[in-house]
């Protein structure tokens, strides 16, 4: 099938490059040049796991090609997807200005063509409900005809950043939400071969296709945010959350993801998306109650290891170097949109504190934020000399079980905070390190320095 897809970010990418490994033909147009000429120059301009595999093989090939000219995708493509930014505007709901723009484009160059044709407008941003109906009256404005010339579908994606090839591959499900036989037929037609092992395509009108993928994320946000109010509470009552986690998994009705406590969720979507949410409830005069505190409690939880870090230094770490590691907004990729890292190193420069970041993949885009008003490091250890505490803000993999005798040897002193309970607490104090966790009871630090370095050499790796 002829595709465009309109919006070359981590969706548009992504999405080119899976249809086009399925025999597809793809142009990825997008307004950024540089951009563009570093596809064009077999370049990625994101992190993205596997994707360089199939991108390569795609673009070798001559299936996924690149462009900033829409009216190039536009004349090439039967299916033309939006992949467009859909941020949040002043008053929390999605700013719809690149979609509607972009349609209004494609209707013009639509128009300017000798011969008529039909097109599925496919909407693949996250938007909210009533979208589709807005994207069609632009096109029926610009004198096309619905039904003959065109029609709009939504689509809405759910791959996960960090692991968005395999999702997008392999998705749980995949939605068309559209009111038209011909283009549910091409829309399955063109899915069919993602969900060969019997994953369902779920054919739905627009709006609850729309409202279907605000639903998915903010019941997800809403899991995060719970389990980070529990842990709170658990380290009152003196409770560890990680039992009570594996306790309440085994729940079949429960089910065990997303019932991790740590410092908040982060990212392009959720913030954003359970905003938009709440704002749509609003405009229909729906006051949407529990979003408003799933919001609430993940911005507090976002600042939650900031002030304990300022806490441990009795209120003043004008005079400290902190180390973090992680900066994205999760692991394995290199997206750092409301990243909980970038919150907690704002609070902690705010209040006067070196801080020097490190990152497997996300330095370049926070030097893009931060410029040197932090330190970046080019190793993990090397963010820890002379550091008075590290922070651990993202759970990559190479955190997990780093050599511990090292990095009690780097730091100043032999403090952690750690925003992703990637360590054990007992094991940490018999280590002889302070450490601060979330939602676990934190345990004195073994006190003989004989028994600590026992302990670092026996066993530098955490169990
Ligand atoms: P992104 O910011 O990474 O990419 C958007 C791209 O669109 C950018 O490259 C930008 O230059 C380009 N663009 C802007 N205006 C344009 C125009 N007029 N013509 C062509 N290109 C233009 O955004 P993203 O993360 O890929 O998200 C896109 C949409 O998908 C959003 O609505 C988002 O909520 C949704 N979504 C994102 C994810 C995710 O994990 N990132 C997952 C599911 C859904």
């Amino acid at each position: 099938m002829n595709i465009a897809i309109i919006g070359t970010g981590y969706v548009g990418l992504v999405s080119g490059t899976c249809f086009a490994e399925m025999g597809n033909r793809v142009v990825c147009i997008d307004i950024d040049e540089n951009k563009i000429d570093q596809l064009r120059n077999g370049q990625l301009p994101i992190y993205e796991p596997d994707l360089e595999h199939y991108f390569n093989r795609n673009t070798s090939e001559g299936r996924l090609t690149f462009s900033t000219d829409l009216a190039d995708g536009v004349s090439h493509a039967d299916l033309i997807f939006l992949a467009l930014p859909t941020p949040p505007g002043e008053d929390g709901s999605a700013d719809l200005s690149y979609v509607l723009q972009a349609t209004s484009d494609i209707a013009e160059l639509i128009n300017s063509e000798d011969e008529e044709r039909y097109r599925l407008i496919i909407n693949k941003s996250t938007v909210p409900v009533g979208t589709a109906d807005q994207v069609r009256g632009v096109l029926e404005n610009a004198g096309l005809q619905a039904g003959e010339q065109f029609d709009v579908v939504s689509n809405p994606e759910f791959l996960r950043e960090g692991v968005a090839v395999d999702d997008f591959l392999k998705p749980d499900r995949v939605v068309i939400g559209t009111s038209s036989d011909k283009a549910a037929n091409m829309m399955t037609r063109l899915y069919e071969p993602f969900v060969r092992q019997g994953n369902p395509i779920v054919v739905v009108d627009e709006r609850s296709a729309e409202m279907i993928k605000y639903a998915a994320n903010s019941i997800l946000a809403t899991r995060i945010s719970f389990m980070n109010e529990i842990a709170n509470l658990c380290e009152k009552v003196g409770a560890n959350v990680d039992k009570v986690r594996l306790g309440i998994s085994k729940d079949h009705r429960i089910g065990r993801h997303f019932l991790y406590a740590g410092i908040g969720f982060g990212g392009s979507c959720f913030p954003k998306d359970v905003q938009a949410l709440h704002r749509t409830g609003r405009q229909h005069g729906y006051d949407f109650k529990i979003l408003d505190s799933v919001l609430e409690v993940n911005d507090r939880q976002r600042q939650v290891l900031a002030e304990r870090v300022i806490e441990y230094f009795d209120g003043d770490v004008s005079d400290k170097k902190i180390a973090i590691w992680g900066l994205a907004f999760k692991p394995n990729t290199d997206d750092i949109r409301e990243a909980p890292a970038h919150v907690i190193i704002r609070t902690l420069l705010e209040a006067g504190a070196e801080v020097v970041g490190y990152d497997p993949e996300a330095i370049e885009t926070t030097r893009n934020v931060f410029g040197d008003a932090i330190d970046y490091a080019d190793d993990m250890y090397g963010a820890l000399n002379d550091a008075d505490t590290l922070v651990v803000c993202t759970e990559w993999n190479a955190f997990r079980r780093p050599n511990l005798a090292d990095v009690r040897d780097r730091l100043a002193q032999p403090v952690i905070f750690d925003g992703r309970n990637v360590f054990d607490p007992k094991h940490m104090a018999e280590m002889g390190f302070i450490y601060s966790s979330i939602g676990r009871p934190s345990l004195p630090p073994e006190s003989d320095e004989d028994a600590i370095e026992e302990a670092l050499a026996e066993n530098g790796q955490p169990a």
